[in-house]
């Protein structure tokens, strides 16, 4: 056996090899010595002789704890048809039930609507109205349940308490349970003439319609809470929120990173190597970015305060532009011969006139530094 688990024989204040009228005697005096009503400050060792005795007389339970396993954590699978449980909820009144009737009105659930918004919308923000199937109050009983004119009466069964109670003769003596009560589910009172509208649930699905604010800086997964615009509650009961979730639809010709916005540009070889101006549709209308003669294919501008709104802080995100340099694939007679001019001008119209990129590119050129001093 375990160290750490606890021995019930003990607990019983009987051996390990007692016989089961034996293991009940025991119980049975020490029930009646702890049990809560006469002793009430052993509440504690009461359960524990209890759970003794809902292993010690079970022969499953029995064995399994003097092998050392514990009885009580593979579930509720050995029927002893007396669970220690059942036990609990005689004496301590048990968590089923619970105490008294349950309201009819509780709060609603919340609900979550989708919307698809465009990036300029996500940035600058935008006003949306929606249409929103949710429970709402029943407007013919006002969330009663009850047909106007007539009233929910108490419940016959229970008298309003919610929950019945029955006595059980064991061989403790009487005990008492309590469980709901079944004709009223609990609450206490019944409808003997619902709502013709919401048959008794004092509420009814309808479409409305809700205007949204959506601020600037929101991202797809954003949620914009409404409070008390989901789901109305039963019985008249308070309405959950409503969450409204973003989803930003992509956009032709911007990547977003965060705040900031990503586009690319191509440019001929021609113009890049002279230097150019490229006009450029932004969310804030058209822009010119300028590129500077000698600009390389994979270079980039950045344009300030031309990207998202930061939802939580002031001012934007930037737009980067990334710049693309196109090669001419088709050249006629007089290009290809103006290019070659062009190239031996440069002294770039032979072989060998690129260079290998890369980490080695520093080696070979310390490597022939080295060669020339000599
Ligand atoms: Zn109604
Ligand atoms: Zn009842």
């Amino acid at each position: 056996m375990a160290s750490d688990q606890t021995d019930y024989y003990s607990v019983l204040g009987v051996a390990r090899d007692a016989t089961p009228e034996e293991i009940k005697k025991a119980y049975r005096r020490l029930a009646r010595q702890l049990h809560p009503d006469v002793n009430p400050d052993e509440e504690e060792r009461f359960k524990e002789v209890t759970k003794a005795y809902e292993v010690l007389s079970d022969p499953q339970k029995r064995e399994l704890h003097d092998l050392g396993g514990d009885p009580f954590s593979t579930g509720g699978g050995f029927g002893s048809g007396f669970g220690f449980s059942d036990i609990m909820d005689a004496f301590f009144g048990g968590g089923g039930g619970g105490r008294g009737p349950r309201p009819r009105h509780r709060r609603g659930q919340d609900a979550l609507i989708r919307v698809d918004i465009d990036l300029a919308e996500a940035t600058f923000g935008v006003t949306r109205d929606l249409q929103v199937d949710t429970a709402v109050t029943c407007p013919t009983c006002s969330g009663a349940g009850a047909r106007p004119g007539t009233s929910p009466r108490v419940c016959e069964v229970c008298q309003g308490r919610g929950e019945v109670q029955q006595v059980t003769r064991s061989f403790l003596g009487q005990v008492m349970t309590s469980r709901p009560c079944a004709a009223c589910q609990g609450f206490g009172s019944v409808i003997p003439d619902p709502c013709h509208e919401c048959g008794g649930d004092g509420r009814v699905r309808s479409r409305r319609s809700l205007t949204v604010k959506i601020p600037p800086g929101v991202d797809t997964g954003t949620r914009i809470q409404l409070t008390g615009e989901g789901e109305a509650g039963p019985g008249g009961g308070p309405a959950g929120d409503l969450f409204v979730e973003i989803v930003e639809r992509p956009h032709a010709l911007f990547r977003r990173q965060g705040d900031d916005l990503h586009c690319t540009v191509s440019v001929p070889m021609t113009a890049a190597a002279l230097g150019t101006s490229v006009s450029l549709e932004t969310l804030d209308g058209p822009r010119t970015v300028d590129l500077r003669p000698g600009t390389q294919s994979g270079q980039a501008v950045t344009m300030g305060d031309l990207g998202v709104t930061h939802l939580r802080s002031p001012g934007r995100g930037q737009l980067v532009v990334h710049v693309e340099v196109v090669t001419p694939t088709r050249l006629d007679a007089d290009q290809e011969d103006l290019l070659r001019k062009l190239a031996a001008a440069r002294g770039e119209d032979g072989p060998d006139v690129g260079v290998v990129n890369g980490q080695q590119q520093g080696f070979f050129n310390r490597l022939r530094d080295a060669f020339n001093q000599r």
